[in-house]
């Protein structure tokens, strides 16, 4: 969702001058989105902003942070950062700059005799003070209103990728697991319109993106907010018809659902539309009945079952890729090994697993967080060795076969491309030909490990022409 946000930020700086550098020496604006879900990330950006504001006394610079903010981290933030709004404020934030003095480049270039190339720029010397305290914004944070929600879709982005894309469609959650801080930070479901979205996917499509991702923190709850729209299956179904119409080959992903609203057409749009990604993330959290109640996730073991027979009878070549939480509090040794066992029954291709830690603002936070970090961690590694042993053993069954790749790197080390099958199993391609990042490949697998498979290749352009 970071990833998705940055890319409308960056379209909003642009529009008015400011253009994007690799070097942050020579940044004279600095921002950052964050993200509540985890300490960790909180952290990194608080050691980051600490750096940029010693460097303000050698050197003219605004800086900014927005994303996922807890009210706490907030307060803290007005104190550190020139500007902090909500994601839902983007809009507004070329208009904080000019209320704030800041001279874009693009006015500096509009006024008589200045220079085009005026960049870096020579900002105004002092320190802004944050928004909020000079009530150009509310002093106390407000969820955002859906208006604020449609006009941030609104934003055309500034994709990063050429052949990868990110598209939103669904923002906030009302389902208010103990554990988690969104339903605080995003504000309640609300879906963005169907029209948009197919129009915003066509282009894509046209355009010969070969990933696709719609994106909400409740993908699969789209529409259950409007009661004029299409469901999330039917939402698929368009972009199916779609990918048929123009005979795209691209490969079209959702993340992240809900149990709650995985129903069975959604899981049958899948199976019967070939530009739907035959690759299913569906978390689980724990494969503790008990945990999950104690995580308010409302749904148990047994739903999984059902969800996953679904999957498996209606597509047996998907991929199942999860989230779990380890050393939730209360988790007892037992519980742990039920999502141990989980994995043995699922055959999860994937994991991100987590080791608990208490969120402000979240249910769970008030609860004593008794699990020690030697204990979650201890878990972690021995989930971690529980998947590669399942993977690795998925893996090893693709060796002989001849697969889809999509290239999308290469390797640092070893300078190999790699790449991602439909079901976004990681590939090391043996070619160092750069030149197809971001084509689909054939590579016939040669050898597989716990979590990834490598193999030659056999084949380039991939894929079906696009016809308008
Ligand atoms: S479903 Fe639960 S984990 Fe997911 S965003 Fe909502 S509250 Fe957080």
């Amino acid at each position: 969702m970071n990833m998705s946000d940055s890319e409308r930020v960056k379209a909003v700086i642009e529009r008015v001058g400011f253009i994007p550098t690799d070097n942050e020496d020579e940044a004279s604006l600095l921002g950052v989105l964050s993200c509540s879900v985890r300490q960790k990330p909180i952290d990194k950006v608080y050691n980051r902003i600490h750096v940029w504001n010693k460097k303000k006394s050698r050197q003219h610079i605004i800086t900014f942070v927005s994303g996922c903010v807890l009210p706490d981290d907030r307060d803290k933030f007005l104190k550190l950062f020139d500007f902090v709004f909500p994601m839902s404020e983007l809009n507004d934030f070329p208009n904080m700059l000019k209320e704030y003095g800041v001279a874009s480049p693009l006015l500096l270039n509009q006024e008589p005799g200045a220079s085009q190339n005026a960049f870096p720029i020579e900002l105004p010397n002092h320190h802004f003070k944050p928004v909020s305290k000079i009530g150009l914004k509310p002093e106390k944070p407000r969820m955002p209103s859906n208006q604020d929600i449609f006009q941030l879709w609104n934003v055309k982005p500034n994709y990063q990728s050429e052949f990868e894309a990110y598209v939103p469609i669904q923002n906030g959650c009302d389902k208010f697991c103990s554990f988690c801080a969104v339903p605080y930070t995003r504000g309640r479901e609300v879906s963005r319109p169907s029209a948009e979205i197919i129009m915003e996917v066509k282009e894509l499509m046209l355009n010969g993106y070969k990933s696709i991702t719609l994106l909400g923190q409740n993908v699969n709850s789209y529409g259950l907010d409007r009661d004029a729209e299409i469901s999330f299956a039917e939402l698929l179904a368009k972009i199916g018809e779609l990918g048929i119409t123009l005979k795209n080959p691209s490969w079209v992903y959702f993340t992240s659902p809900h149990l709650r609203d995985m129903s069975r057409d959604v899981i049958e749009a899948i199976a019967k539309y070939p530009v739907l990604a035959k690759q299913i993330h569906l978390p689980l959290q724990s494969g503790d009945d008990q945990v999950l109640v104690k995580m308010n996730r409302k749904h148990n073991l047994d739903r999984y079952r059902e969800s996953v027979a679904h999957i498996r009878e209606l597509i047996p070549q998907a991929t199942l890729f999860i989230d779990i939480i380890v050393g939730f509090t209360g988790e007892t040794e037992e519980q742990f090994l039920n999502t141990v066992k989980s994995f043995d029954e699922f055959q999860f291709n994937m994991a991100y697993v987590a080791m608990y830690s208490p969120r402000p603002g979240a249910q769970s936070f008030r609860w004593e967080n008794d699990i020690s970090q030697t204990a979650k961690k201890d878990r972690l590694q021995r989930l971690s060795n529980k998947l590669e042993e399942i993977s690795g053993n998925y893996n090893q069954h693709m060796i002989g076969k001849t697969l889809k790749v999509l290239v999308r790197t290469k390797e640092r080390k070893t300078g190999y491309l790699s790449g991602v099958t439909e079901g976004k199993l990681v590939t090391r391609i043996l070619s160092k030909d750069t030149g197809l990042i971001g084509q689909f490949v054939m590579v016939t697998i040669t050898d597989a490990s716990g979590l990834s498979i490598a193999g030659e290749l056999v084949a380039i352009n991939a894929e079906t022409t696009i016809t308008n």
